[in-house]
């Protein structure tokens, strides 16, 4: 197919390698195969795999499943409706707010499954325990390759998440700096008996965010009764902690936020074990690199505080099928550069401030005065505060009355 001006062949179809399949990988593969493109989705874990994550899908992921064509399956594992935000802050001040519209509560063992499987019945060919270690340049291509496998590609994309090996073969400029944000999760159950009830009822239908001097912890409902609690800490957290397993870490954080103290003394660990990351980035990193594109927290992560890297990973996912819908597979080194040019344009117009806007305030609640003041000016203007919320989103719109 000839472009606008007739100087370039595209071929309409070809072979692409999607790195990952988290919600930004499983969505565009997913998509692209539905096209016709010979899509191969590789994935170095097997499904269903736990991942460290706030478990909370805002209402635009919601949306979101409506237009990928999952909604039924998703609602079929009984996620939590969550309409409402609660903050607090270590000095005792609380916001609570109403969603824009209500978001849901799931965990990523289960919701990560459903949009790997949906990919692969739209054609996707999966590659599972496939870790990807080297992607080098082909004559007019790229090879994809792990320990045991080397497959070629017209088009490689990484959608591999917010922090993996291939960053170090791929030399991107993040990896070499450190960074202080370290992730935490793990699920839970509300205690037998009086406290652990009040605990459930409170937080029913709710997402608590917590400020401590040095990090927040979030905890909502997901499907099954459980309680995700998860948490962002700077490592100068950790100064003075003895060890940093995980009843140390909440012992801490009950110290420093009165009020999280209260909601942590009612929950106990359901069995499954913790998760944790460090090293977390929320700097600006390369949406493409010779000629590869990255999508996804990849590409670049909003802070965990707006609730909405999923939806993003998803609505990037298709943003770039479009993209690749309309330019086609690229052949040549020109096409693959003009490709990432505009892959590269697209996504700063779409994410880049909101991505700003959320380490903004990421920044306000990982500070004890700072938290204490901004919460007690949003609770005097709540306007402004729903105003925030809106803005760390797309505007995507609820699209069927069942999403
Ligand atoms: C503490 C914390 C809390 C968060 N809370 C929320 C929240 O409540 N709501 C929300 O919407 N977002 C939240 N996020 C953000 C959210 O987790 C991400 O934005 C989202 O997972 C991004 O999806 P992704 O597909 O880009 O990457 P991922 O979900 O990370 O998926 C990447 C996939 O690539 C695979 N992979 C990695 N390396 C390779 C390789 N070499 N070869 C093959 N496969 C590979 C991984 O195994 C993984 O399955 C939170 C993040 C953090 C850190």
């Amino acid at each position: 197919m000839a472009d606008a001006g007739g100087a370039f062949e595209l071929s309409r179809v070809g072979r692409v390698a999607v790195l990952g399949a988290g919600p930004a990988g499983s969505v565009l593969a997913a998509t692209l195969a539905r096209i016709g493109h010979e899509t191969h989705l590789y994935e170095k874990d097997d499904f269903p795999r736990d991942k460290l994550c706030g478990e909370f899908l805002s209402s635009e992921a919601r949306s979101l499943l409506s237009r990928i064509g999952v909604w039924s399956e998703v609602a079929a594992l009984q996620p939590v409706d969550i309409r409402r935000a609660r903050f607090t802050s270590p000095g005792g001040r609380a916001l609570e707010l109403s969603l824009p519209s209500s978001g849901l509560g799931l965990s990523r063992w289960a919701f990560d499954s459903v949009l790997f499987s949906h990919a692969v019945r739209a054609g996707a060919h999966p590659h599972l325990r496939s870790d990807v270690r080297r992607v080098t340049r082909d004559v007019g291509g790229f090879l994809v390759a792990g320990a045991d496998f080397e497959h070629p590609a017209d088009l490689v994309v990484s959608a591999y998440g917010r922090k993996a090996r291939l960053d170090h073969a791929f030399e991107r400029a993040f990896v070499e700096r450190a960074h202080p944000y370290l992730g935490f999760k793990q699920h839970h159950r509300p205690k037998a008996g009086e406290h652990g009830q009040r605990l459930a009822e409170e937080l029913a239908g709710f997402v608590e965010i917590h400020g401590v001097d040095g990090g927040y912890c979030g905890m909502s409902f997901i499907e099954g009764g459980r309680i995700n609690v998860c948490m962002l800490l700077e490592e100068g957290f950790f100064r003075g902690l003895a060890e940093r397993s995980m009843p140390s870490i909440l012992a801490e954080l009950g110290m420093r936020n009165p009020a999280l103290a209260v909601r942590l003394s009612a929950l106990e660990p359901d069995g499954s074990e913790p998760l944790s990351v460090a090293q977390l980035s929320f700097e600006t990193k390369e949406r493409a690199k010779d000629d590869m594109l990255f999508l996804g927290d990849a590409a670049g992560m909003i802070a965990p505080l707006a609730g909405n890297g999923q939806a993003m990973a998803m609505e990037s996912a298709l943003l770039l099928a479009a993209l690749i819908d309309e330019r086609g597979v690229p052949r040549s080194a020109t096409e693959r550069s003009r490709l990432a040019w505009s892959w590269r344009v697209q996504w700063e117009r779409k994410y880049r401030a909101r991505i700003e806007l959320g380490r903004r305030l990421q920044a306000l609640l990982l500070r004890r005065t700072a938290s204490d003041r901004a919460l007690t000016l949003l609770a005097k203007t709540p306007f402004v505060a729903g105003a925030l919320v809106r803005l760390t989103r797309s505007g995507v719109r609820r699209e069927t009355s069942n999403a």
